[in-house]
C-alpha cells in the first residue's frame, strides 16, 4: 500500500475521533461507562477496563495489521475513575529496498511488525532489515523524525529539540 493511502486512512481516522466526541457529548456512552464503574468496584484493584472505537488496516499477505487510531474510556481503581484516551502515530518516511513507505513510525516499513524505537544497529526482529542499511529514514523540509517541531539539517545533525541525531548513514535528505 503506498503512502497516499495511509494518509487516507488516517483522515478516517480523525472523523473517528470527531464522531467519539459527538456521541460522547450527547451522553451516549453514559450507561456503558455506569456499568464498567460498577463492575470495576466488585473487581480487585489491580483490573482496568476500556471500550472505544479503533481503526487499523490487516495485510492478509504479511499476516500483521497496522494500528492507526484509538479512542475511547478507560476505567480502572476501586472507585472507579474514568478518563478518555486517544491514540494516533507520528508518521515516519523510510526508504527501504529501494521503495518510499510512509508508516506509523512504531512498525517495519517492510514486513509490518511492531518495531519501535529504531537505532542505529538495531533490525526487525521479524523480517531482520537493519536500520541504517536496508531501512532510511528520509526527511523532508529538515524534520525531525523522532519529536514533534524538532529540526535537523544535513549541516546540523543533531535535533535541536530531543537526542536523535541524523547520522549519515541512518537519513537520505529530501
Ligand atoms: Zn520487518
Ligand atoms: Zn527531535
Amino acid at each position: 500500500m503506498n503512502d497516499e493511502k495511509f494518509h487516507e486512512l488516517d483522515a478516517i481516522g480523525d472523523k473517528l475521533h470527531n464522531k467519539f466526541e459527538e456521541l460522547k457529548e450527547k451522553n451516549e456512552f453514559k450507561e456503558i461507562e455506569k456499568e464498567i464503574i460498577k463492575l470495576l468496584k466488585s473487581l480487585p484493584e489491580k483490573y482496568s477496563i476500556e471500550f472505544g472505537f479503533n481503526l487499523g488496516i490487516f495485510d492478509s499477505e504479511r499476516e500483521k495489521s497496522i494500528e492507526m487510531y484509538r479512542v475511547g474510556i478507560n476505567g480502572f481503581g476501586k472507585d472507579g475513575k474514568t478518563y478518555q484516551f486517544s491514540e494516533g502515530y507520528k508518521f515516519n518516511r523510510y526508504l527501504v529496498q529501494g521503495h518510499i513507505v510512509e508508516i506509523p513510525h512504531n512498525y517495519c516499513p517492510q514486513c509490518w511488525d511492531e518495531w519501535d524505537f529504531k537505532r542505529k544497529g538495531s533490525s526487525c526482529s521479524n523480517c531482520g532489515v537493519m536500520f541504517g542499511k536496508e531501512v532510511k529514514l528520509l526527511i523532508d523540509y529538515n524534520e525531525c523524525p523522532n519529536c514533534d517541531g524538532g529540526i535537523v539539517s544535513q549541516k546540523n545533525p543533531n535535533c535541536n529539540k530531543c537526542d536523535f541525531i541524523a547520522e549519515e548513514d541512518l537519513v537520505i535528505w529530501g
